[in-house]
């Protein structure tokens, strides 16, 4: 028995899977953490004879084995792999499961990352792409070439702008042309929403952000339930060699151990966040898929378990009171990425989302990002509130 199918003999609850999958304690010593195995090769009891299946720490290493196992049972999957970075993981997905000819759907406001990926080096090699609004399953649909798309990806919420796309019904529509659906789920995390119990084929995460939650490494995965699917990926993630190291890999394992614990505080904070942000003054749209206002909110309350610490808003004062908010903040840092323990804020007109300025994915120049953090819910308002000025 492997050590991701001893990851999938722990059941219970989401917090006790966090904790407990993935590893049992050593063997040797009882140790209750893995260690962080810094070895590249393993000593063989004679010619190919391998202890565990440890042959070379490329194809596997203990401790990203363990990360690997914990976050497939967190995703209800089969199979988990560790990567060095979320585009690292779309990569291989990518070149495990498209050819030359073939053809995907991405989200028309796609990470900015994943749509240079797909347009600037996949398109390159004959992978054509076409943009969908994922809050719009008939559009979905309609961009889908029947015999070419082979995968239909979304995110969900999506970034900036937190349009939710309904898991189940993207999922229905990609398998009727015959392609598989990927969901980034980056920013729900796997506490929020779990989209392969929702008939989704891959989940892909960057850990960089949430499943990390600690703005102290670099990572990404991918979770499947199909085993076929699995084979293929498990070739791709050793021939093309992007793995994630096993100090990332004890990082990241280390922070899911807690994602419940953040996610929940993550959410009540952002809750009351947008409770302060919706009755002020000097702020327009106020962005979460919690509120009723939110085009999404009824799909998001049926395929999260809340709605998460991402908030977007709109200020009166146009573009120069967003700058000046993003640089009054003390508590909030001025910084791009999200999902860590810290409060960000930034300006994704200027910031992330400064490359798509002048295409139909340009957001509006009043707008203010935020990942909102762990601290303490009233120096966050306060601070928002002193930022915000009269
Ligand atoms: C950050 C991010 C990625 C890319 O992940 P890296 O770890 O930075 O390579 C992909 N998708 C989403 C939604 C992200 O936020």
């Amino acid at each position: 028995m492997s050590t991701q199918d001893q990851a999938h003999s722990i059941k219970g609850g989401f917090e006790t899977r966090a904790i407990h999958a993935g590893y049992e304690p050593d063997l040797a010593t009882g140790a209750v953490i893995p260690p962080i195995y810094a070895t590249s090769t393993y000593k063989q009891d004679g010619v190919g004879g391998l202890r565990g299946g440890y042959e070379y720490s490329r194809s596997a290493n203990p401790t990203r084995t363990a990360l690997e196992g914990n976050i497939a049972a967190l995703e209800e999957g089969e199979r988990g792999f560790a990567f060095a970075s979320g585009l690292a993981a779309e990569d291989t997905l990518v070149r495990a499961l498209c050819r030359p000819g073939d053809h995907v759907v991405i989200p028309d406001d796609a990470y900015g990352g994943t749509f240079r990926l797909f347009d600037k080096v996949e398109q390159v090699w004959g992978l054509a792409h076409s943009p969908a609004p994922v809050s719009d399953v008939e559009r979905v649909a309609a961009a889908i070439r029947p015999g070419e798309t082979k995968l239909v990806w979304v995110e969900t919420p999506t970034n900036p702008l937190l349009n939710i796309g309904d898991i189940t019904a993207l999922a229905a529509v990609a398998h009727d042309a015959g392609a598989l659906l990927v969901v980034d789920n980056t920013f729900a995390s796997p506490y929020l929403q779990q989209p392969l119990t929702l008939g989704a084929d891959v989940v892909v995460h960057s850990t960089t952000k949430y499943c990390g939650g600690h703005s102290d490494v670099v990572g990404g995965a991918l979770v499947v339930r199909d085993l076929d699917l699995a084979e293929r990926i498990t070739f791709h993630q050793n021939a093309m060699g992007a793995v994630a190291g096993p100090f990332d890999s004890w990082l990241t394992l280390r922070g899911l151990k807690t994602l419940a614990l953040r996610m929940d505080r993550h959410c009540d904070n952002a809750e009351r966040v947008v409770d302060f942000l919706t009755s002020h003054p000097r702020v327009g749209d106020v962005i979460y898929p919690g509120l009723e206002t939110h085009p999404g909110h009824e799909v998001a309350q049926r395929q999260m378990k809340r709605f998460g610490g991402m908030v977007s808003f709109r200020v009166t004062g146009g573009e120069s009171h967003a700058l000046q908010v993003c640089e009054r903040t003390q508590v909030f840092t001025l910084g791009e990425s999200l999902g860590g323990v810290e409060s960000l804020i930034e300006h994704p007109g200027r910031m992330t989302h400064a490359s798509v300025a002048g295409t139909d994915l340009e957001v509006p120049a009043d707008l203010v990002r935020l990942s909102v953090g762990i601290e303490t819910a009233d120096d966050l308002v306060a601070d928002l509130d002193r930022a915000l000025g009269d």
